[in-house]
């Protein structure tokens, strides 16, 4: 399992290092184990791929093929000098994804409080998102006082709801202090600060996060309502990262049949290249879209959507790639 992501991910992180501009993120299968890195757990949409009940052709290549199944966005964090790992979001695909990451970065055995995490980070209170906090309770893991990252109005949401207060009350977790645009260090080597972004807030603030490690830094904003919405510019907070993982849910308007999509508002992925389409390649090449919807055809790399997309200069964020937070010292003879 370790050997088949690794490699997975050496092969596409050589294959992007072609593009010239990410080229700092080649040799990933030894700097995985020297440096930080962040690794994609999940990409799907709060639902999933395949979605619950459909039955349409959107989902029907995933139903009869396992290997076409995705998990619901999310992303982790390991610094494997301090063998540390954390979590940005509880997805309801925890289970699967702390197997994930246990497989490229083992749990420090020193640390006995399940799941082995030094922490998660909370984007917001819809259902992909936090949901998997479920399984640190005491039906599942019991774990031992796992820092939970949250702002303010998600805070209040975990510890006045059931069944959430109850992991507060057992000190299966300890929620934790966030502000907005405030950076937190997780240790020497990464900070990690939380960005308000608008969305349907009806339970909770909405954050993305900017993941700055020794030389290279990620941005993930799995959901945003609309880029002109958000009080920053997405093209300055692009330039201030190598990789950035964005709101990719919905390929074009009209992709839900029958159903008012500004009741749901994304930024379209037709709309976001159009937005960009004059920043130079080497801005492009740092996006990955995130987040799609189980309509979204660019699921499918063999789609027009998925190559369209990619003949444009951007690409689509796929299960266990791998991004290095540290320039490798053989890096600088490119
Ligand atoms: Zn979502
Ligand atoms: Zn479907
Ligand atoms: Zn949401």
């Amino acid at each position: 399992m370790t050997q088949t992501l690794l490699s997975f991910a050496t092969l596409f992180v050589l294959w992007i290092g072609g593009c010239g501009s990410v080229r700092a993120h080649s040799d990933v299968h030894s700097a995985s184990h020297q440096y930080p890195f962040v690794i994609v757990l999940g990409v799907a949409q709060d639902a999933g791929y395949p979605q619950t009940a459909c039955r349409k052709e959107c989902c029907r290549p995933a139903w009869t093929d396992a290997q076409r199944r995705r998990h619901v966005a999310c992303l982790g964090i390991v610094d494997p000098i301090s063998n540390e790992r954390w979590l940005i979001d509880a997805t309801p695909d925890l289970r699967e994804q702390l197997q994930m990451l246990d497989a490229v970065a083992p749990p420090n055995r020193d640390n006995s409080s399940q799941p082995g995490l030094s922490g998660i980070f909370l984007t917001h209170a819809h259902i992909g998102h936090y949901t998997g906090l479920q399984d640190l309770g005491r039906e599942v893991t019991g774990a031992h006082s796992v820092p939970v990252y949250a702002m303010p109005r998600m805070r209040k949401f975990l510890s006045t709801n059931g069944p959430w207060s109850q992991l507060v009350e057992l000190g299966n977790i300890e929620l934790r202090v966030l502000e907005d645009d405030v950076a937190l260090q997780l240790n020497k080597r990464i900070t990690i600060t939380p960005l308000r972004v608008p969305h349907r807030d009806e339970f909770s603030e909405t954050v993305g996060y900017r993941i700055v490690g020794p030389s290279l830094s990620v941005l993930y904003i799995p959901d945003i309502d609309k880029w002109e919405r958000w009080n920053r510019a997405i093209e300055d907070e692009l330039s201030r990262v190598d990789i950035a993982f964005l709101d990719g849910t919905f390929y074009r308007n009209g992709e839900i049949p029958g159903r008012d999509m500004s009741d749901i508002p994304h930024p379209f992925i037709e709309e976001t290249i159009h937005q960009l389409a004059e920043l130079p390649l080497s801005e492009r090449a740092k996006i990955r879209f995130i987040h799609l919807n189980h309509t979204n055809p660019a699921l499918h790399p063999e789609s027009s959507a998925a190559t369209t997309t990619q003949a444009a200069g951007f690409q689509i964020a796929r299960e266990g790639d791998v991004f290095t937070l540290q320039t490798a010292p053989h890096d600088n003879r490119h």
